[in-house]
């Protein structure tokens, strides 16, 4: 049977990047070695590098004096580097869900941490839009996009002080105007590659402004000036974001990436507002076209456990939702095709008729 994989993270990849990937652990290059058992320094290996962040850079329209650096350590050290790096005082933060929460309370460890906004108190249901940002903070940090939640924020700030973004759920889904962000950073496992890699996107010249003394591995100009080649970096996961990269390139980027999500979500939308069963958790216009959240409606309650079979019966697979929002979920990345999305809607319209 046909699987469609709608798990939100490590998630779908192109078929076609999967299979480069694993030939690649076979043999690399045609070099008779493995691409796990070969020096990162390599001549094999530095051509990879340099593509992975040329393509990122060209697919995002990078502009001059921005770095990208591959690391590891996730999303979640970047919770805590982005304060390293830049919170000399102030940092204002805006809380709309899990990962925004769990990033500004690193903040805290390292200065006075303003909390805009927060929607917590409507379990994160919506992006509040009704705040200000102190001008005298050292940056602001928004969450693009709430995987867990399901609501996004697809359009960029204009804002007279650093803005920080962590999108690891829907870099590449859309055009970004990157000039206006000091940081753009994300774990890979989401939309760009396998889980075990990291991407930073940095304005140069916003390093350098706090006065603390920064550990050698945390300070992002360590990675910048070694090309993130500092220590050892993930090889294989650079290798099949680069793979991913060719792959967005050659679909027509991420204008054609956008045009694909908001047609894969406004059709499982559509349903979800349609068919009795089921409605959205989440305010109509905050929705994220990356994951989307629905759960039964109150009357059908009951009927979850069996409709969660009824789908992975289908095909479906990771669509249970996120414990703290219950119901369903599914996310659809870059590489979830409009077929996969119809094949869930299928499944809500046959259950439906049977109910
Ligand atoms: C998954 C996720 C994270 C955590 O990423 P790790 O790489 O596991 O640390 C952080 N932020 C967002 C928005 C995410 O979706």
């Amino acid at each position: 049977m046909k699987k469609y994989n709608f798990n939100a993270g490590p998630s779908i990849l192109p078929a076609e990047v999967i299979a480069q990937t694993a030939q690649a652990c076979q043999e690399f290059n045609g070099i008779g070695l493995s691409l796990m058992e070969i020096s990162h320094r390599s001549k094999d290996f530095q051509p990879v590098m340099d593509e992975a962040q040329a393509l990122l850079k060209e697919l995002l329209d990078v502009p001059v004096g921005y770095s990208v650096v591959f690391l590891g350590g996730g999303a979640s050290l970047q919770f805590c580097m982005i304060p390293f790096n830049y919170l000399e005082k102030k940092a204002a933060y805006l809380n709309t869900g899990t990962w925004a929460k769990k990033a500004l309370k690193e903040a805290k460890l390292f200065g006075e941490v303003v909390e805009v906004a927060s929607s917590a108190d409507k379990n994160y249901t919506f992006i509040p839009k009704d705040y200000s940002v102190p001008a005298d903070v050292d940056y602001f940090h928004f969450t693009s996009n709430n995987t867990i939640y399901g609501t996004e924020i697809r359009k960029d700030f204009d804002l007279p002080v650093p803005v920080i973004a962590d999108m690891s759920s829907d870099i590449l889904s859309r055009p970004v105007d990157v000039s206006k962000y000091a940081v753009i950073y994300g774990g890979a496992q989401k939309n760009l590659s396998m889980a075990g890699l990291t991407f930073v996107i940095i304005k140069d010249d916003t390093l350098g402004k706090v006065s603390r003394a920064i550990p050698t591995m945390l300070d992002y100009r360590t990675h910048i000036d070694k090309g993130s080649m500092f220590n050892t970096p993930p090889v294989v996961p650079i290798y099949s974001a680069l793979m991913n990269l060719r792959w967005v390139k050659a679909q027509g980027g991420v204008k054609e990436m956008e045009r694909r999500a908001l047609e894969r979500a406004a059709i499982l939308y559509d349903e979800i507002d349609r068919n009795k069963l089921f409605r959205g958790t989440v305010e109509t216009e905050d929705r994220s076209v990356m994951n989307i959240c629905f759960v039964m409606n109150d009357e059908y309650k009951d009927l979850e456990a069996d409709f969660m079979a009824f789908a992975t019966a289908r095909g479906m697979v990771g669509i249970k939702g996120h414990r703290s929002v219950g119901g369903f979920r599914a996310s659809c990345y870059n590489a979830m095709s409009r077929e996969g999305v119809e094949a869930l809607v299928a499944c809500m319209k046959e259950f439906e008729a049977q109910h």
